[in-house]
């Protein structure tokens, strides 16, 4: 009895470590398919929606591209989310437009998400807003996508990501950064001094396009304010690429992608094409451990640009 009692109990033994061995082995071998499975993040940007807009067929088909991109990590709406003032209605269609996408959607303000009071002129003119419509805004703005702040970051893979907004109360230009913001952007990028680090905002860096028409590189169509900017990016080194929409510039234009892209020979400016017109473009980022691979992808034609693929590789430490 008593031999039969040890017997069992170093077989259930046995079986019980064979049972666990083999629990392990599969988590390893999953662990390790999982590792092997990509070695970059995929991030897609979608440039200035304008919702409901222009094209809404196209803008809905590009969500479903997306969605069918099964690397895609992050996706980002670059501002100017709302179509024209940033009103409740152009705001619960883009929240319903958004949750179509399956993928994590990072949002960031355009003018106009903010800027704009509800109201226009008699002659049906847009009006900047007073400093209380545009906290309101900001406020609908983070209520809607379910964000603390308009302004945050978000480490992937080995790099940082920053998302910033213009949110200037009292600013005439369009595309305006608080000091606060800038405050937290400066405390941000000390605290981040070795890892490559990518902006993202609603409106360019000053001078990364060639002068295509009268607004391009003008006080509303770049980051402002854009001395205190340029200083803030020359200090960290560790800023490579910033993406923007804002300018609406086609992947047809010639300084899309062009050596004048490159701000201060330190940061790649990647233009994103707005997607409230009839052909639609967007931009993938691929961020492997040692470089950044930026494709452009036309959604209207089912198509890669191939002569736009490009290359950047963050300043090594
Ligand atoms: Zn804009």
């Amino acid at each position: 009895m008593v031999k039969i009692k040890t017997f069992y109990k170093n077989y259930l033994l046995l079986i019980s470590l064979l049972l666990l061995m083999s629990v392990f082995a599969i988590h390893l071998s999953f662990a390790k398919a999982l590792a092997s499975d990509k070695e970059y993040q995929r991030i897609v940007i979608i440039g200035d929606p304008h919702l409901p807009g222009e094209n809404i067929t196209g803008k809905e088909n590009l969500v479903k591209d997306i969605n069918s991109w099964s690397d895609v990590d992050v996706v980002v709406a670059i501002g100017d989310i709302c179509e024209d003032t940033g009103s409740r209605d152009e705001y619960s269609y883009a929240k319903q437009f958004f949750s179509k996408v399956v993928k994590p959607v990072s949002f960031i303000v355009g003018n106009h998400d903010y800027i704009y009071a509800d109201l226009k002129s008699s002659r049906g003119k847009r009006i900047k807003g007073s400093p209380g419509t545009r906290e309101a805004a900001l406020q609908l703005f983070k209520q809607t996508f379910g964000l603390p702040s308009v302004y945050y970051s978000k480490k992937v893979g080995k790099y940082l990501l920053v998302f910033l907004s213009p949110d200037d109360l009292q600013s005439n230009y369009l595309t305006m950064i608080s000091d606060t913001q800038l405050s937290w952007l400066q405390k941000e990028l000390s605290g981040n001094r070795e890892v490559p680090t990518i902006i993202f905002f609603h409106a360019p860096l000053k001078g990364t396009l060639q002068d295509y028409n009268e607004n391009v590189n003008k006080e509303n169509f770049i980051a402002q304010p854009y001395e205190k900017i340029r200083d803030i990016i020359m200090a960290n080194q560790q800023i490579f690429m910033w993406i923007s929409g804002h300018t609406h510039t086609p992947a047809t234009n010639k300084s899309f992608s062009s050596p004048i892209n490159i701000y201060e020979n330190q940061v790649t400016n990647i233009h994103n094409p707005d997607i409230n017109r009839k052909t639609l473009w967007t931009n993938s980022l691929y961020l492997y451990p040692d470089k950044t691979v930026v494709k452009t992808y036309n959604h209207t034609k089912g198509a890669w640009l191939t002569g736009l693929e490009r290359v950047v590789i963050p300043r090594q430490k």
